[in-house]
């Protein structure tokens, strides 16, 4: 059964340029796994799927990070005031973990990070992680990467972050262009004995899911959270 929940907006967190945080109050009882989002409804049937982008352990709000398209959607949560009760209907979605001891490979398009966001400071929080673990995280720019200082500085006791930007960008640790299979081969030497985790607009998904059969990953080796909406 779908739980419903009313909320209050607490505040708004400029994450880049083109993305926005908006935090509400953690509905009494409410519970969910990291990597999970919510039906966020904001009234006048403006309803969208949105990740959590906080995780379990951060008590006190729940967050949702929406980039900004200047649709009436982000237009009604620029309205939104303190104190302004919204419904949010879930959690829902099987984009979490698994345990297990092998590598585990999250990839990220953009906005896309906002449930590997939660995965990553879940792990942190628990101050368990039994695995190697793996970020790739496409972006434009520099200016464009949300979670920057937070993801490049996460504590896990064995975790790489490799951007890769599609924009001449003056980082000269990130690759250049799009996520592909030469990036992933390189950077998962334990390739088909990895676990995967893609997450973002349904083309960058595809794409990277195609990457990933080139390097021999069976396709049970792969989850994906397809953010549907995005060109
Ligand atoms: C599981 C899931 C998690 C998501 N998490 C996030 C997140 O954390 N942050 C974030 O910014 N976005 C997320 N999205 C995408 C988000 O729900 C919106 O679809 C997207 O942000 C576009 O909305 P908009 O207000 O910018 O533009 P809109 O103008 O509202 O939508 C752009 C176009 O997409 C179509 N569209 C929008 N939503 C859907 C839908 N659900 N199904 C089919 N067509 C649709 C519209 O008809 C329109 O043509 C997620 C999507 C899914 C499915």
């Amino acid at each position: 059964m779908t739980m419903e929940y009313q909320t209050e907006f607490l505040e708004r967190i400029e994450r880049t340029l083109a993305s926005v945080s908006y935090r509400f109050t953690r509905p009494e009882g409410f519970n969910f796994t990291a990597g999970q989002y919510m039906l966020v409804d904001l009234g006048a049937e403006l309803v969208h799927p949105l990740s959590l982008s906080d995780c379990p352990e951060e008590t006190g709000f729940i967050e949702f990070t929406k980039r900004m398209t200047g649709s009436p959607y982000c237009r009604r949560l620029e309205s939104l005031t303190k104190g302004e009760t919204i419904i949010v209907k879930g959690p829902a979605g099987k984009f979490y973990v698994e345990e297990s001891d092998e590598t585990l490979v999250l990839i990220s398009g953009g906005i896309g990070i906002t449930p590997i966001r939660s995965i990553l400071k879940s792990l942190e929080k628990k101050g368990a992680a039994p695995c190697r673990v793996i970020l790739i995280y496409g972006n434009m720019n520099r200016e464009d990467i949300a979670f920057r200082a937070e993801l490049e500085n996460l504590k896990l006791p064995d975790y790489r972050l490799v951007h890769v930007l599609s924009d001449t960008t003056g980082m000269d640790t990130a690759y250049q262009g799009f996520i592909n299979a030469d990036i992933l081969a390189k950077e998962v030497p334990e390739g088909s004995s990895a676990h995967y985790m893609i997450s973002g607009p349904p083309v960058m998904v595809e794409a990277i899911k195609k990457a990933l059969a080139t390097i021999n990953v069976a396709e049970e080796r792969i989850r994906t959270d397809v953010f549907i909406g995005y060109a």
